[in-house]
């Protein structure tokens, strides 16, 4: 059920509990500033969500109230979990849905990367 892009966070939201190890998640990487870990229904032989370790309930929130650090450290741990994964030269997407419209299910920012084969153009 797409959520809410406007409500306060939810502490109680699955990536939140990932975040806190309540939750078991396959990590491929972490840092002081994001984690990333394997989407449980991937739609690509590579589908990985990457968040950022703060409490922001989409890319909104984020990109108007996060640090500068914040912001850095989250947009290299896409990056490197990119390359980590041998992505950059056949290629990849990255995608983060918001709100109702954008079909954004978990109220936590992630932002999915996809890879491992032609993806194809982007669908509206
Ligand atoms: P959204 O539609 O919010 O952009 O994407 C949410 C994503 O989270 C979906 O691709 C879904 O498969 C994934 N997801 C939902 N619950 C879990 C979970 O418990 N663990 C993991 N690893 N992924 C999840």
């Amino acid at each position: 059920m797409p959520i809410d892009a406007t409500l306060p966070y939810d502490d109680q939201n699955i990536f939140a509990r990932i975040l806190r190890g309540e939750i078991p998640s396959t990590r491929v990487y972490e840092d002081d500033h994001a984690v990333a870990f394997h989407d449980i229904a991937p739609a690509a032989p590579v589908h990985i969500l990457v968040i950022p370790r703060g409490r922001y309930v989409s890319w909104d929130d984020f990109s108007a109230h996060a640090s500068e650090a914040e912001i850095a450290g989250f947009i290299r741990a896409i990056g490197r979990v990119a390359r980590d994964h041998q992505l950059v030269a056949p290629g990849y997407r990255i995608l983060a849905n918001v709100g109702a419209h954008g079909g954004q299910e978990v109220p936590h920012l992630h932002v999915h990367l996809f890879g491992g084969r032609p993806l194809g153009p982007m669908l509206a």
